[in-house]
């Protein structure tokens, strides 16, 4: 897939992102920037706020609340609107999440639809389709294929 306006795919783009834009990267938005790509989590304002202060910056509300904003609007990261308020993520590249239903927590994945399938929704809708975002809920496996403890001990072979 070629993406002529193509996102931010590292941490390294995205200082690019912002100097080609002509943005000011102060310590701070560097700090923001570099958080959300070491974590690789959505977070909110808040937490963000937070996680930096508990790391020795000295970051006000306000300073974080403005930074999110203007990388957010110039596309350089990813914020989402969710009833409980907004969050924000490292990648503004178009891609897909998973919900765990339990911990609230959303996973960025990289998911691509047979091209049979998007033929069909552009002959349904009449719509070209640029690109495409897919929501997942779930919820988190106790037991992971790879870690499954056999339930009967092993019989011994002798
Ligand atoms: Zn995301």
């Amino acid at each position: 897939m070629t993406g002529k306006g193509a996102g931010v795919r590292s941490l390294e783009e995205a200082i690019q992102r912002c100097q080609a834009l002509g943005m000011r990267l102060s310590q701070q938005r560097r700090a923001i920037l570099e958080l959300l790509w070491q974590t690789g989590e959505h977070l909110s304002a808040r937490e963000i706020y937070h996680r930096l202060n508990a790391q020795g910056q000295d970051i006000g509300h306000t300073s974080v609340y403005q930074n999110l904003d203007a990388l957010a609007s110039q596309g350089v990261i990813e914020c989402i609107e969710r009833a409980d308020g907004r969050l924000y993520g490292s990648v503004s590249e178009p891609h897909s999440h998973v919900h765990c239903l339990d911990t609230q927590q959303i996973q960025d994945v990289w998911v691509e639809l047979p091209p049979e399938l998007i033929a069909q929704v552009e002959r349904e809708t009449g719509t070209k389709i640029t690109h495409y975002r897919i929501d997942f809920f779930g919820y988190r496996q106790t037991n992971p294929p790879s870690e499954l403890v056999p339930a009967t001990p092993r019989a011994e072979i002798g």
